[in-house]
C-alpha cells in the first residue's frame, strides 16, 4: 500500500490516487461511494456483517463483522489510509480510538450531532437555520408541559435511532396523549422530542459538500414520501429564486458551523408562504441525491470522496432537469420487464442477494425538461402502482 506523507495522516491534506478509503456499511450508499473513488484511482475496503454486499461487490477486500466491533473498526483503520462511512448511526467512540492510525476527516462531532435529534435541532437553530419548534421531553410531565408550549398537533420522536418515520408519533388530540402515557407505564419515556407538526406544502432537500474549507451546493429538490421511504426526486425544486436563496444560505451556514468534509444532505419542509425549514440532517450522500449521477457536472459521491480527499471542489451545475424513482423490492420484477422499452431509463441496481418488500434495491433517473411529464410516464407503466 503506498503510504501517505506525515502531514496527510491524522488531517488529510491531500489524499492520492493508490492511497485505501475504508467505508464503514457496506450497503447502496458505500457502493456509490466505492465506484466514484474506484475511477479516481483510490482502492476501498469495507466494513459490513454481511458477505459480498453491494460495496464489497466493488471493493478490494472486506472487514466482515458488525459496524460496531472495535476489532473490526481497528483492522479497517489499519488498512486504510481515511476512514468514512454511509450512515450516521456509527460508533463514534469507537472511530475516535482509530484516530491515530487513520484519518478522520468527517471527525465525529457531526456523527454525535446528527446522530442525536435534540443536539440536531440545537446546532441546526444555533447556526442561523429554522426548525419546527421543539422541546426536549424525558419524562410525562415534560410532554405535558412541552405541549403546552407548542400545542397541538405535534411530532413526538425518540432522540435516537429512528429513520424513515420509525420511532414517531403524531399527536392530534388529548387521546393520543393518553396512548403515549399508557405506553409509557411500563418501561417509562424514552428519551425524545416533541416537535410542532409542520404545515408544508411540500418536503425538499439539499446537498452541500466540503473539503474541510471551502464548501458547495447542489440545487434544492423536491422529494415524494411513500409510506415514510422515499418514492421520488423531482430535480430541481419548482421554487422561486427566494427560497432556493433560503435553502442554499442555510446549507452553507451548516457546512460552514461543521467545518464539513463529505456530504450533509439536509432534509427540508417548505411551506406555501416559501418559508424553509430543516427536518433533518445526514452526515453522507444522500437517496434525494442520486439524481445527480446523471444529471450533474458533479455527482454527490464523486463529491464526497473529493471532499474528505482533500481536493479542491467544482461548483456542482444542473446539467440536465431529472426524476429518481426508487425501485423498492415489489417494482424489481416490473421495472426489469420494462427495460427493454425504455432506453430513456438509467437503470441503477445495487446488487442486493435477497429481494424484500420495501427495500431499496436500485433506483431509475430520467433526464428531461418536463419534469411533469416524465412523473407522469413513470407512473403509467404502472410499476409503482402499490405506492398510489
Ligand atoms: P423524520 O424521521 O424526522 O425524517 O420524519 C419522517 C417524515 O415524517 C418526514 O419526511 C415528514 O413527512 C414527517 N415529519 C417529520 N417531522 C415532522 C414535523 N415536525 N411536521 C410535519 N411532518 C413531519
Amino acid at each position: 500500500m503506498p503510504s501517505l506523507s506525515e502531514e496527510t495522516k491524522g488531517a488529510v491534506k491531500q489524499l492520492m490516487p493508490g492511497t485505501t478509503i475504508g467505508i464503514v456499511g457496506g450497503g447502496q450508499l458505500g457502493r456509490m461511494m466505492a465506484l466514484s473513488a474506484k475511477y479516481m484511482g483510490f482502492r476501498i475496503g469495507v466494513l459490513d456483517p454481511t458477505e459480498d454486499c453491494p460495496t464489497a461487490q466493488v471493493a478490494d477486500f472486506q472487514v466482515t463483522a458488525d459496524y460496531d466491533d472495535d476489532a473490526a473498526i481497528r483492522e479497517l483503520a489499519e488498512r486504510s489510509d481515511v476512514i468514512t462511512y454511509e450512515f450516521e448511526n456509527v460508533n463514534a467512540d469507537a472511530i475516535d480510538t482509530v484516530r491515530g492510525t487513520v484519518a478522520v476527516p468527517q471527525g465525529t462531532d457531526l456523527l454525535r450531532v446528527t446522530q442525536d435529534r435534540v443536539n440536531e435541532k440545537q446546532f441546526i437553530n444555533d447556526h442561523g437555520a429554522p426548525t419546527a419548534p421543539w422541546r426536549q421531553v424525558d419524562s410525562v410531565d415534560e410532554l405535558h408541559s412541552a405541549l403546552e408550549e407548542i400545542g397541538f398537533p405535534a411530532v413526538l420522536k425518540t432522540r435516537r435511532g429512528g429513520y424513515d418515520g420509525h420511532g414517531q408519533a403524531v399527536l392530534r388530540t388529548e387521546q393520543d396523549v393518553h396512548e403515549i402515557e399508557s405506553r409509557c407505564e411500563q418501561g417509562g419515556m424514552p428519551p425524545s422530542i416533541l416537535e410542532g407538526f409542520v404545515d408544508f406544502a411540500f418536503e425538499a432537500s439539499i446537498l452541500v459538500c466540503g473539503n474541510g474549507n471551502e464548501y458547495v451546493t447542489f440545487p434544492i429538490v423536491r422529494n415524494e414520501h411513500r409510506n415514510n421511504i422515499l418514492h421520488m426526486t423531482i430535480a430541481p425544486a419548482a421554487v422561486d429564486a427566494a427560497v432556493a436563496e433560503q435553502a442554499r444560505g442555510l446549507a452553507m451556514r451548516l457546512a460552514r458551523g461543521f467545518e464539513l468534509s463529505g456530504i450533509l444532505a439536509i432534509e427540508l419542509f417548505v411551506t406555501s408562504e416559501g418559508r424553509v425549514i430543516v427536518n433533518e440532517l445526514a452526515p453522507r450522500p444522500h437517496n434525494s441525491g442520486h439524481y445527480t449521477i446523471e444529471a450533474c457536472s458533479i455527482d454527490q459521491f464523486d463529491a464526497h470522496i473529493r471532499g474528505i480527499a482533500g481536493w479542491p471542489l467544482p461548483q456542482p451545475k444542473l446539467l440536465s432537469n431529472a426524476v429518481m424513482v426508487n425501485v423498492l423490492g415489489q417494482h424489481v420484477a416490473p421495472t426489469r420487464e420494462l427495460i427493454a422499452d425504455h432506453p430513456e431509463w438509467n437503470v441503477h441496481d445495487y446488487g442486493k442477494a435477497t429481494v424484500k418488500h420495501n427495500r431499496k434495491m436500485g433506483h431509475i433517473t430520467v433526464l428531461g425538461d418536463d419534469t411533469e411529464q416524465i412523473v407522469e410516464q413513470l407512473e403509467a407503466t404502472g410499476c409503482w402502482d402499490d405506492l398510489k
